[in-house]
């Protein structure tokens, strides 16, 4: 009897697919996650292995990787099962050594053939369409990343902005008011500094930090989305990392192609930087993460997969007086999946896919107190930019009234938005919400701005 490894975190999905394939002879075994898969698979060395790629414990790729490095099961047929439409997503699997790159739902027939295809030895990688379920609830417990400040113990919590900018940072008269640094955003909460992101905003918070401290040992946790550019490139510029009394906890997960620490070592060697990251004087410590719940001292932290190229994370962060949530990079999937160049087969099965991968947002954020969201392009915009990973201001707005967020805050703005058009999308933001009877408030991040958590404290 032939045997296939599901490997999937959405049991509905290994579920479907087990039923699906055990009447044309197929033994199931299933893993609720890429570590538990590569152990599976180095016991039971099956002859098919159907993986996910947005899980938790070891992504799609990196098991992949894993199994093409392990001379016991090198050989396995691999087809990659997902909702990413994106084409490098598709690349860099087949790059990591899959067979096949099957996008969900997953109609049967094209699974059988895909199925045929790699397991008679004609591998022709295709991509198809789908039926099935997908990521969703992502949950665990973690090791502790804890670290304690006296910062922001008086209960003064507050979500300040550095950096707002996507893609590139664009200083210039024309961005004057919200500013031209990329992605980094300070959260001050129970006596914790948590950075999140490391675009260039990062060097003028480390200057502050500097002269708020004096020199004082700082205990500063920095929570990474994803190692496109923008959201790294500040980090050699960091002060605190280059002081030995301080420790900075860099922490994120694996990317597509390669590890965390690799990455951020590789825009510090020498072709591009003088100092290599193991150089930097700071108490630096890079954990990458394999869980998607985790504590940073009294903060709770959940952490969920984005629509975004590659690999990429939104935080939900819950603090005593509130709770923020940050998805710089995010391309919500119903109008994606609505347009011909990422459509699937089945019109009505796709829909209701992007539906439930949208849902899952909606429940990643509900009912949360600051939304920081990636609202790159307005709706004309997004037409020519549909399938690079980047929100749409009207999604993103009725995304924020469906999961009755309190206070949403524009984010990852596009470099060729000067501080007027930006101010049109706020305007045009919050006439959407009047319109839908919500009391969302709407503004753009802007550099400098603070957003105070405690609810006696007004914000800006
Ligand atoms: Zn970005
Ligand atoms: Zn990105």
């Amino acid at each position: 009897m032939k045997t296939v490894l599901l490997i999937d975190d959405e049991p509905v999905f290994r579920e479907v697919l087990g039923q699906l394939l055990e009447p044309h002879g197929w033994k199931i075994i299933e893993a609720g996650d890429g570590e538990e898969g590569l152990a599976l698979a180095a016991r039971h060395k099956p002859d098919l292995i159907l993986c996910d790629l947005m899980m938790p414990r070891c992504n799609g790729f990196a098991v992949t990787r894993a199994v093409r490095s392990d001379a016991r099961i090198k050989n396995t047929r691999i087809i990659i099962t997902t909702g990413s439409t994106y084409a490098t997503d598709r690349i860099h699997a087949f790059e990591a050594g899959a067979d096949e790159f099957l996008l969900k739902p997953i109609p049967l027939k094209e699974l059988l053939a895909a199925i045929d295809r790699v397991t008679t030895g004609r591998i022709t990688p295709s991509t198809t369409q789908a039926d099935g379920e997908s990521v969703s609830a992502i949950q665990a417990t973690l090791p502790p990343a804890r670290v304690t400040n006296a910062a922001g113990a008086d209960g003064n919590n507050f979500v300040r902005f550095w950096g707002v900018r996507g893609s590139l940072p664009t200083p210039g008269p024309g961005t004057i008011f919200y500013g031209g640094n990329t992605s980094c955003v300070e959260l001050r909460a129970d006596g914790e500094i948590i950075i999140l992101d490391a675009g260039s905003g990062i060097r003028p918070l480390g200057l502050h930090l500097a002269a708020e401290f004096k020199g004082a040992p700082l205990h500063l946790t920095l929570l990474i989305s994803h190692t496109h550019w923008d959201h790294i490139q500040g980090f050699p510029f960091f002060l605190p990392a280059y002081n030995p009394v301080n420790k900075v906890h860099v922490l994120g997960y694996e990317g597509s192609r390669q590890g965390l620490e690799s990455i951020l070592s590789a825009q510090m060697e020498s072709p591009y930087f003088p100092i290599g990251l193991k150089q930097m004087p700071g108490n630096i410590k890079i954990t990458e993460m394999r869980e998607f719940e985790f504590e940073v001292g009294r903060v709770k932290v959940k952490a969920t997969f984005t629509n975004h190229p590659g690999i990429c994370i939104g935080y939900r962060l819950e603090t005593s007086s509130g709770s923020v949530a940050y998805l710089p990079d995010n391309e919500p999937f119903q109008r994606l999946r609505s347009l011909p160049s990422h459509a699937t087969g089945d019109a009505t099965e796709s829909a209701a896919y992007a539906r439930k991968q949208d849902q899952r947002l909606i429940d990643f954020v509900k009912d949360v107190d600051v939304l920081i969201i990636d609202a790159q392009y307005n709706d004309r915009e997004y037409q020519k930019h549909v399938g690079w990973g980047h929100g749409c201001l009207d999604d993103v707005v009725g995304l924020a009234i469906l999961a009755n967020v309190k206070r949403l805050f524009l984010f990852h703005h596009d470099p060729g938005h000067d501080d007027a058009e930006i101010s049109r999308m706020v305007a045009w933001a919050r006439q959407i919400a009047t319109e839908r009877q919500s009391a969302l408030r709407v503004e753009a991040a802007r550099e400098g701005m603070e957003v105070f958590l405690k609810p006696d404290r007004k914000g800006k």
